[in-house]
This record gives structure tokens, sequence and C-alpha cells, in this order.
């Protein structure tokens, strides 16, 4: 199904495709086409030479040359393979980096569009199955970013073999020329057409494969051995084996029968063109018209002519794949963006301390493809500098809301308000620059501690970054380090990198945080089991930061909230209550029943939170 979508409709056809490639080598790195061109007629000028050789050594024969002059035919022609297939493999050594080279290019421009789409692509599935095509159609060298390549290589070959044989032929008949032609075309389509065949009933090939993959690791699975056993099912496990098998081998024989016809084909139709072109030769040397030397010459371009046909053809079925896998690779790039991440409105540029009022109209909000909203018609107002925290059961929709205040997705209904103007039009990169966040799941760059702080590779201020890290706890924990700020993280590319903490990792973006030091702060409390004096202390840091900020934040710990203006209880999509702690609790409801389970469960030393969000 889905292939037979993609190949019905990609979107950049063939010659665009290989116009794309040839732009982009040439930008990158023009030898590959050079080089292309070189291996082909080197490949060509060899078949050629060859071609030439035992007529050429027959005819002197034939003409009783002398002997000196046998030897320098001989001779010359040696030489002349000789440096054509030196050549040819010099060009193809040569070949292979700047192939990579364009290949990578195809490569960042896939990785900038996955690091740069909105958040709202990133959590598609749709396009996280065209991301994962597009992958595959350029993550080896023979995948099609590179092996295209390869084919261009072999249809400029085979025309230029094909023109070259063609003059020598029509020359000769070109009656015999149409029936090769012929021949080798009806072959070619023939085979194509059966080869087809399996292709096009693949499913059928699957279906009953997959099956006995099934039952044969259901049956080595040692944790069903019981249930197999207890409810006797080893005979129903060996039917269902034993018919998928049957379906496979049926399959097969009907497979079998049509290649067979497939070869049956191709050996009369080779009988058929051989049958003629030796009857056809034969009766011109024997009438005198063809030397022996001749004859031998035009038999070996017949047969020589038919395999570029049929190479002209089978590169250009290969072609067709291929540039069907670099349309999926394009179209992944001209995925389009729902949210201006280039161009739009820009934002008012407020400064920490300006005031920064969020207010969410009659906001309503469905995912793609999802059955119902997750918000709705949400109403809400956060004061500049107010604190607002967001608590609800897993799955209330609170980490949505929020991914609509930092705009990563626009609401379904309403709007989302800064300062009174619809963020909707707003360059996203430039709104996002007013948010600093601080999120349970987070990036690390493969950088040192102080760039992963900055969040810049290359100029950022030490002292600031030294003062953040303070800020955030982390004081101490540097000094530790022999290289101090300045030590890498990530240990799959550095050797050397320092593997922080899950508490270090959150100070840590609690640093970046504080040293992006936006007027609007977004904290999204971890979930990571941090102990409890890590976690009193980790609060305690969240409370200074967001002293005069406008902040939200999510907290699946109610007892955590207290520092907030505001608490706001999500519950299927709407806001069931609101109002200080005191207020909450003094009320009776829902949060009131939630904080009183959550506050016996930690008396209690559980590690979970009594049912309660653990966000994600
Ligand atoms: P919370 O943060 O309160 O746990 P979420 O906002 O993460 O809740 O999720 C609210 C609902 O939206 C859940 O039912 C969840 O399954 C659904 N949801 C979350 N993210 C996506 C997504 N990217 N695509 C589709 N549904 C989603």
């Amino acid at each position: 199904m889905e292939d037979a979508k993609q190949t019905a409709r990609p979107q950049y056809g063939m010659g665009q495709n290989v116009l794309y490639m040839l732009r982009t080598a040439w930008r990158t790195r023009k030898s590959v086409i050079a080089l292309c061109a070189a291996q082909a007629l080197l490949s060509v000028a060899s078949a050629a030479v060859g071609m030439f050789f035992a007529p050429a050594a027959l005819g002197a024969i034939e003409t009783g040359a002398p002997l000196a002059r046998l030897l320098g035919i001989i001779g010359a022609f040696s030489l002349a393979l000789l440096l054509l297939g030196a050549l040819a493999a010099y060009a193809s050594a040569n070949t292979e980096f700047g192939r990579i080279q364009v290949r990578m290019e195809l490569f960042s421009r896939t990785m900038h569009k996955s690091a740069t789409t909105a958040l709202a692509n990133a959590e598609n599935p749709a396009f996280q199955e065209k991301s994962a095509k597009a992958n595959a159609a350029m993550n080896s060298n023979a995948a099609a970013a590179e092996a295209i390549w390869d084919t261009l290589r072999q249809i400029l070959e085979n025309a230029l073999g094909f023109l070259l044989y063609l003059s020598l032929l029509t020359a000769l008949d070109p009656l015999l020329v149409a029936v090769t032609l012929a021949t080798s075309a009806a072959g070619f389509f023939s085979a194509h057409r059966i080869l087809g065949w399996g292709y096009r009933h693949r499913r059928e090939e699957e279906k009953p494969l997959k099956r006995m993959e099934y039952v044969l690791n259901q049956a080595k699975n040692t944790a069903l051995g019981k249930d197999l056993r207890i409810f006797s099912m080893r005979p129903w496990i060996e039917e269902v084996f034993s018919s998928a098998r049957r379906a496979y081998h049926s399959f097969h024989a009907r497979a079998g029968k049509r290649y067979f016809l497939a070869d049956a084909i191709d050996a009369l139709l080779a009988l058929a063109r051989n049958g003629i072109a030796y009857a056809y030769l034969i009766a011109k040397t024997l009438s005198g018209e063809l030397t022996v030397a001749e004859f031998l010459l035009y038999f070996s371009a017949i047969s020589g002519f038919t395999t570029w046909v049929t190479g002209i053809l089978s590169s250009f079925t290969t072609l067709h794949r291929q540039s069907l896998e670099l349309s999926t690779i394009r179209e992944f790039w001209a995925y389009p963006e729902p949210l201006p991440l280039e161009g739009g409105e820009t934002p008012p540029a407020l400064r920490p301390g300006d005031a920064c009022a969020l207010e969410l109209r009659d906001v309503s909000f469905r995912y793609p493809g999802a059955e119902k909203d997750v918000l709705s018609h949400i109403n809400l107002t956060i004061a500049p500098g107010e604190k607002l925290a967001i608590v609800g059961l897993n799955g209330a929709g609170k980490t949505t809301l929020v991914k609509l205040l930092c705009g990563f997705y626009d609401p379904t209904g309403g709007e989302v308000r800064l300062n009174g103007r619809n963020i909707r039009p707003y360059n996203r990169p430039a709104y996002q620059a007013l948010l600093g966040a601080v999120y349970q799941n987070f990036s690390l760059v493969p950088a040192s501690i102080a760039q992963n702080v900055a969040q810049d590779l290359e100029s950022f201020d030490r002292a600031r970054v030294q003062n953040c890290l303070e800020r955030a706890g982390l004081g101490n924990k540097i000094r530790s380090l022999p290289h101090g700020m300045d030590t890498h993280l990530v240990k799959e590319v550095y050797e050397d990198a320092e593997e922080l903490s899950g508490g270090e990792l959150q100070r840590l973006m609690l640093a970046r945080a504080l040293y992006k030091d936006a007027p609007i702060l977004v904290l999204d409390e971890p979930t990571a089991a941090l102990d409890p004096i890590a976690e009193s202390d980790i609060y305690q840091k969240y409370r200074e930061m967001t002293v005069g900020r406008t902040s939200i934040y999510i907290s699946h710990r109610l007892a955590s909230t207290r520092f907030c203006d505001r608490i706001l209880l999500l519950a299927d999509g709407k806001i069931a209550e609101e109002g200080t702690h005191e207020a909450l609790m003094a009320k009776g409801g829902e949060y009131a029943r939630l904080f009183e389970i959550q506050s016996r469960y930690y008396r209690e030393g559980g590690e979970d939170d009594g049912g309660s969000n653990a966000s994600e």
C-alpha cells in the first residue's frame, strides 16, 4: 500500500532528481561528475578495443602479414587494454571519497530539517515516517544518495557503447540492427514484467513468512513454555506453522514457474537473435562479402550490442527506483512547516523585568489525527510577574498547555496572547527567545559544560557562566573537575567527558535557564528520582529564579507548588480548580483530595506519587 502510494506520486521526477544530484555535486565536488564520465568512457573504450582485438589479429593472419606485424598488433592491443584498465582502476579508486562528500551534503540538509522543524512535525507520525524513509535513502554507500552515481555511470557507459556499436552495425545492415534491438528489448521487458510479479505479490510471500517467524519465536520463548504445555498448545502451534509453510511453498512454486518462463523466453529470444545473426553473417562470409575477421568482429558486435541495450534498460529501472528514494529525501526537506519558523512578525523585544502577560483565550487543542480535544475552551490569564503552577493527573494536558504557551503548536481553536497580541503570526524562534525553560527531558550538546550553559559554542561570558553555575548549586562540582567549566560532556562523543548525575544535570539545565535570563520562565519539573534534600534545594532555586518573572511551573508533586501565586488543576482538558494552595485546600475539592493522598504517600515513604501525574 505504502509503496504503491509512494510509487504513484513522487513529488520530484527522475529528471529533476538527476539534475539536483548533478547540481549538488557541481557545488560540492565537481570531480564526482568528471570521474563518472571518465569511468564510462574508459569502460566503453576497453570494450571496443577488446572487440577489435581478435578480428585484427585474425585479419593479419588471413592476409599473411609478417610475424613482426602480428606481434606488433597483439602488443599494441594488449598495451591499450592494460592502460585503459589501469586508468579505470585509478578512476574507480578515487571516486568514493567525493561521492561520500556529496551524500554528506544531503545528510546535513536532512539533519538541519530534523533539528529545526516545528515540534508539531517532530511529534507527528507521518513526519517521523518520512524522516525514517529519507534516512534509509542515504545511510550507506549502497543507498540511493550515493549509488545513483554508479547508475548514472552505467547509463552513460551503455549509451556510449550503444551508439558506437550502432554505427558499426548500421554500416553493415540496418535490418540486422533492428532485429537485434527488437529481440533484446523484448527479452528485457518480458523478464522485467515477470520478475515484477514477485514484487507485486511480495505481500503474499511476507504474510506466511511473518507467521512462521512469529510461531517460531513463540515456540522458542521460554516464558511461554508453561502456557504451551499446560494448555496443550503444541499441536495448534504446529498446525499454524505448517499451514504457513504450505502457503509459502505454494507461493514459491508459482513464482518458480514464472521465473522459469522468464528464463525460457530470454533463451528463445537469444536463440532467435543469434540464429538470425549467424545465418546472415555466414551467408555474407560465404559469398565473400565479409572476411573471416569481419565475421568475428560483427558477431561479437551483435552480442555486445545486446548487452548495451539491456544495460540501458536495466540501469534506467534502477535509476527509477533510486529517484523515488531521492524524492523521499527531498519531500522530507520540503515537508511543510505549520508555524512561521522563518519570516513572520517580530515579537516585542522584552527584557527580564519587563511586564509579560500571557493569556489563553478560549483555547482548544487537538493533536493531528487524534479523535478528541486534549484541551477544550480554556480561558486563562497569567499576570506579569505571576508564578502559576499547573498540576493534574497524568494525561490531563499540562504539557500540551505549556507547548501552546511556548508556541510549539498553534491552538486548533482560540488564541494564545502575549501582552494582548496573538502570538500566531510571530516568528517562533524569536518568540521562544523570550522564554527560559527547564524541561524534564533535555538535550546536551556534545561540548563543554560552559558551552552547554551558554548554548553558544563560540563566544560566551565566562564570569556569567560561573555565576549561573554557582547559583544553580554546581559550584563545588565544577571546582572538583580538572578542567572546570571547560570539561566536556557526552561520553559517546568525547572520551574524556564527565558524566553528570541526574540531579547535577537538572542543575545544569537550571544554570542554562539562568544564563538565558529570559523574561518568561517555564519549569517542567523533573520526575527523575532526586533525593529529598536535593529536591528541596532545587525548589528553592526555582523560587529564587522566578522572582519578578512571569513563570509557569508544571508539577506532579503538589507540595512543591507552594511558592507559586496560583495553582491550576487541570482535568480532562479543562481547568477543574484554581486558586492558592490554602484556598484550594479550604475548598476541599479534587486538589485537596489529591494533596491528602500524596502527603500520606510521602509520609509513608512511597517512591511514586500515588496515582498523580508522573508527567510523561
Ligand atoms: P500531561 O502533561 O498532563 O501528562 P499531556 O499534555 O502530555 O498530559 O497529554 C495530554 C493528552 O494528549 C494525553 O492523552 C496524551 O496521550 C495526548 N498526547 C500528548 N502528546 C501527544 C502527541 N504528540 N500526539 C498525540 N497525542 C498526544
